[in-house]
């Protein structure tokens, strides 16, 4: 048995680790065991690890085909998205969407239906996957496609691993000229002009706003708004280089560090500086390397042990676009009364979700750390009670503590997503943690 924990470290669970190398070994792995596939460990919580056995499936990383006219590309649901870019960003593709790091795999962004900063115009994850190889809990190969078992296609998309193992996947990949975004900065004083900020950038490819979530009262909500497209090769500067590969993280956190470096003053320093020296960048526009502008936080590695040993939570909530000003702002006035949320929050809007129980639903979603305390629980909770009575919902794959009912309340399409799964896997064998906790039937 070994010890496994998804990136927040919490909850740390002994499990039955396999990595199985050909496809029948996959079915092997769940002969006498209930378990989940699991990509590169970056969900938060417990959705990537299964209740006996969890099955890793990054030894599954080729590339089965790839048409350079279409961009149609055919691989093994253990590919990193990292090796994608990198591969194919010098030949001008890139995934249309990618979350806040690269570093996770084809499988675990089809499973949780993965959003990045163009949701609310591009969708997400799924939206640009044509075709998945499932292998099922009572280990039939099926082909999936939205002509194909299109019932199981959309159950599949967002659906966390709980229909399946994704063996393969046909997507699309994105043309691009070059490896670039071009970048407008925009500071906003507070909640109602972030909210402003990201409204005005609906036409925009990509927006995010990070909330310096310390600022209290006028300043409440205070956050650099982000704006991209990507930059033609004609707007480059003649010495620069149109595609870089993405460097390995130029720092990493050697050591679990003691809880004490994270405090109200480190983090109130930090935001403070971070706030000053992104408003100076604001104005025109600027251009930026895709890494730093998709994935700001992949430059330092393991990064999840600044929390310690303890681990941490995030709190990632989506609101319905009517009334989520005043909802957004509850939220963040409680957290700033705490003082110990992370260093920034993200705040995006998205659109409609594709999949059955995909998160996105067209408002605002924001998402928060928070290092593992025993007073946080009962304070999520409280977060938690605004989230469903504003019509929202937590994101699955950030979670690790909500509760039944606060799941039931935000995902409506669970029943039909249950009976999907029962008739693909009557004998019950693809679970994980999070099932157990979320959605098995409670058995005495
Ligand atoms: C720094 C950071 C930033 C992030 N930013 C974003 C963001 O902006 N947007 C966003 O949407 N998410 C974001 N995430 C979450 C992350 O994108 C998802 O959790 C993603 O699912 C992780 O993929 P993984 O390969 O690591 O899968 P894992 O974490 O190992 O597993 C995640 C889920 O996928 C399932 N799964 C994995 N592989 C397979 C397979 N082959 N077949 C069936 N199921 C499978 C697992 O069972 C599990 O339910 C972020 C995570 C981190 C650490």
């Amino acid at each position: 048995m070994t010890l496994v924990s998804g990136w927040g470290r919490f909850p740390v669970v002994d499990t039955d680790l396999v990595r199985p190398r050909s496809f029948p070994a996959v079915g092997e792995a769940f002969a006498g065991a209930s378990g989940v596939a699991r990509g590169n460990g970056r969900a938060y919580g417990d959705a990537g690890i299964g209740l006996a056995r969890t099955v890793d499936m990054t030894a599954f990383d080729r590339v089965r085909s790839f048409d350079p006219d279409t961009g149609r590309i055919r691989l093994e649901a253990g590919m990193l998205l990292s090796d994608i870019i990198d591969t194919f960003g010098p030949r001008g593709f890139l995934p249309f969407v990618v979350p806040g790091t690269r570093f996770v795999t084809v499988g675990g962004a089809i499973a949780a239906d993965v959003h990045g900063k163009n949701h609310h115009c591009e969708g997400g994850f799924g939206r640009y996957v044509d075709g998945i190889l499932l292998r099922t809990g009572q280990g039939e190969t099926i082909e999936l496609s939205r002509d194909e078992n299109a019932d199981v296609f959309r159950a599949t998309v967002g659906g966390m691993g709980l229909t399946g193992v994704i063996l393969e996947a046909t997507m699309r990949l994105r043309r691009v000229e070059t490896g670039w975004i071009r970048e407008r900065v925009i500071p906003a004083a507070n909640l109602r002009d972030a909210v402003t900020a990201l409204d005005g950038g609906d036409s925009s490819t990509y927006s995010v706003a990070w909330i310096d979530c310390v600022a209290t009262g006028e300043n409440l909500g205070r956050s650099l708004i982000y704006l991209g497209e990507h930059a033609r090769a004609d707007e480059l500067p003649a010495d620069a280089a149109p595609f870089s590969r993405g460097r390995d993280p130029r720092l990493s956190v050697p050591v679990d560090l003691p809880s004490l470096t994270l405090n109200r003053y480190s983090v109130r320093a930090f935001n403070e500086l971070y706030y000053r020296m992104g408003a100076r960048r604001a104005g025109g526009s600027h251009l930026v390397s895709i890494f730093p502008y998709f994935f700001p936080l992949d430059g330092v590695g393991a990064w999840n042990r600044i929390y310690g040993r303890r681990g941490f939570l995030q709190h990632q909530c989506v609101i319905p676009q009517t009334g989520a000003r005043e909802v957004l702002g509850e939220i963040l006035e409680r957290i700033a009364r705490r003082g110990d949320a992370s260093f920034l929050a993200v705040l995006k809007k998205l659109g409609e979700g594709d999949g059955l129980m995909s998160f996105p639903l067209p408002g605002y979603t924001l998402a928060l750390d928070f290092p593992m305390t025993p007073s946080i629980l009962p304070f999520l909770d409280e977060l938690d009670r605004l989230v469903v009575a504003a019509g929202g919902r937590l994101y699955l794959a950030k979670d690790a503590r909500q509760s039944r009912a606060t799941f039931e309340a935000g995902y409506p399409a669970l029943q039909r997503f249950n009976g999907i799964r029962r008739s693909l896997d009557p004998d019950g064998k693809i679970r994980s943690r999070l099932s157990q906790r979320l959605l098995d039937e409670v058995r005495p």
